[in-house]
């Protein structure tokens, strides 16, 4: 599996694109690292934002920015949400995802 989706075959047996099947991800996950940006000179986003590579419960990993939770913990649960923003003047949906459980 592979996100965002791609179109260059398997990258890990090699199968071609047309073998490849859309599966949807649910969206839930949970934080396996964590990085807190505090400066940032971009304009879709306000420093400081907290970002968190995530283990999909359907296997991938994705790198995704928290919605307002800077103390969020490596092993904390979250949800996926999208959060409209602008970038390179054109409006688009950017992933975010939410912390539903903290770690015990
Ligand atoms: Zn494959």
């Amino acid at each position: 599996m592979s996100f965002p989706e791609q179109h260059f075959g398997c990258e890990q047996c090699g199968a071609a694109t047309d073998q490849l099947l859309a599966s949807p991800f649910t969206g839930a996950g949970v934080i396996q690292s964590i990085a807190t940006v505090h400066r940032y000179q971009g304009t879709d986003i306000t420093a400081p934002f907290t970002i968190a590579a995530i283990v999909l419960d359907e296997g991938p990993l994705v790198n995704g920015v928290l919605t307002d939770r800077p103390s969020a913990k490596i092993g904390a649960a979250v949800t996926a949400t999208t959060t409209n923003t602008t970038r390179d003047g054109s409006d688009v949906a950017e992933l975010r995802f939410t912390v539903t459980v903290e770690p015990s």
